[in-house]
């Protein structure tokens, strides 16, 4: 008998993130900008979370920003995350202040290997037909 591998339940679109998630599909990452703060937010909706304004708009960035903060995690919450352990959780910051929970990858899973500030750069995890999940490297 043969015991088929647990995987990670992909994140279901809603309506206001279905563009976000079809760019993330063509290897492209898109944020919410607002254009009265002049800030950028995650997760995309409509309405800008820091001055409640409604002119905000979509914007391409170029995938790179940096470590705001992160975490190695060594015994995983389920058994689809146990089988990937050490891995490393990160929350990246991108110009217009906009923050993403994420994960680093391509990095050694060492405290002495990360910085906050390190520049990283997104790559895409294709989970499934519909989601390809953003993630971080080191930039080259
Ligand atoms: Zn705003």
């Amino acid at each position: 008998m043969t015991q088929e591998q647990p995987k990670i339940t992909p994140p279901v679109p809603q309506p206001e993130s279905d563009f976000y998630w079809e760019k993330c599909k063509d290897g492209e990452l898109w944020l919410r900008s607002c254009d009265d703060c002049n800030k950028t937010y995650f997760y995309p909706r409509d309405l800008c979370p820091l001055c409640f304004s409604r002119n905000t708009r979509w914007i391409q960035t170029d995938g790179k920003g940096i470590v705001h903060t992160f975490a190695i995690v060594h015994r995983g919450p389920t058994p689809v995350f146990r089988d990937k352990c050490p891995y490393v959780t990160a929350v990246v910051e991108f110009p217009g202040g906009a923050r993403m929970p994420t994960n680093l990858v391509e990095v050694e899973p060492d405290p002495t290997a990360i910085k906050c500030g390190m520049p990283v750069e997104v790559i895409f995890e294709k989970l499934d037909e519909n989601i390809s999940l953003p993630m971080f490297r080191p930039s080259k």
